[in-house]
């Protein structure tokens, strides 16, 4: 297996998309990457998609998908075709997970998250505890496969991005990670090689939570022999608390009627915040105008290398 990366190749029209998950309303960090990716897919006047993520039917809530179209239709932020939603892809992760069965790279496991959290001695913080390893050379609970997972053989990935340069990563033994889970549903990481594989994007622009990501995705894309898109981790907008902001927690829509009126305004902010400078004049234009102008200077060197913001 060749493990060097394998870059799209320079030339190509570019293929953007922004894929929220309708677990909440757009935010203003969701704002800010829907605007990054935006701009980074039409400077050479290529596609920019929309896509619902909509995997994860727990956590999706009827109502947030109209409202996240409204909200960028509101924004002038328009995007090209229909909208996708991963729902509808479900057959072709199917393909991808039995392509990484084959050839012997994926193993099923019946640790629960509290038998992870027991075996495990390294510390973790947040959602993610490091997975000791306990099924890699066959099941600890015979006939009883919980989640699937991929085997990251403590590999080397690099790749580039357009804001950070060239990353390189190891990948942690203990990271063998999770591309169905438990519950039967195909995990994050494998559906959204697939979709963004599926609709011909070769571009990902979104935000820096999603880097520590990139990795995996890098690696399940070389394993399927699939060429990369070109990646760009944006800088995020956090909370008041310095936290992450996050669409479950965010109660309220950028179409509700205290920011209406305001959409300039904030769109403004999002452009300056990646690095575009907008005089006076240009300020109070209404969105699209706004967007257009953000077009004719926007160069990705623009973008801040170190900025953060609290909301
Ligand atoms: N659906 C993910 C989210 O809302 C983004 C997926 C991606 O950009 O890869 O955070």
């Amino acid at each position: 297996m060749n493990h060097l990366s394998k870059q799209r190749d320079t030339g190509l029209i570019n293929i953007g998309r922004f894929a929220p998950s309708p677990t909440g309303p757009l935010h203003t960090g969701s704002l800010v990457a829907a605007v990054g990716s935006w701009l980074m897919a039409r400077q050479n006047g290529g596609k920019w998609l929309l896509r619902i993520d909509d995997l994860d039917a727990a956590r999706c809530r009827k109502g947030f998908e109209g409202d996240i179209l409204r909200t960028l239709e509101a924004f002038g932020l328009l995007w090209d075709g229909s909208v996708s939603r991963q729902s509808k892809n479900i057959e072709a992760y199917e393909d991808a997970f039995a392509t990484l069965q084959k050839t012997g790279e994926i193993y099923p496991c019946s640790c629960s998250r509290a038998d992870i959290a027991r075996a495990s001695s390294a510390p973790h913080q947040g959602e993610e505890i490091p997975y000791p390893g306990t099924c890699r050379n066959g099941l600890q609970k015979p006939g009883e496969a919980r989640s699937w997972r991929l085997r990251t053989y403590g590999r080397t990935i690099s790749f580039d991005d357009v804001r950070h340069g060239t990353i390189r990563t190891e990948l942690e033994t203990s990271g063998d990670f999770v591309v169905k889970r438990a519950d039967g549903f195909f995990a994050y990481q494998l559906a959204v090689v697939v979709d963004d594989r599926l609709s011909g994007v070769n571009q990902v622009v979104r935000g820096d939570d999603l880097l520590d990501s990139t990795p995996r995705q890098v690696l399940i894309h070389q394993l399927l022999d699939w060429s990369l898109p070109q990646y760009c981790h944006l800088p995020l907008v956090r909370g008041a608390n310095g936290g992450k902001l996050s669409k479950r927690e965010n109660t309220v829509s950028l179409l509700d009627g205290r920011i209406k009126g305001y959409e300039s305004k904030l769109l403004g902010c999002s452009l300056e915040f990646l690095g575009i400078k907008l005089n006076e004049q240009i300020k109070n234009a209404p969105c699209p105008e706004l967007l257009s102008y953000a077009l004719s200077i926007f160069r990705p060197e623009l973008l801040p290398k170190n900025a953060e913001i609290s909301s």
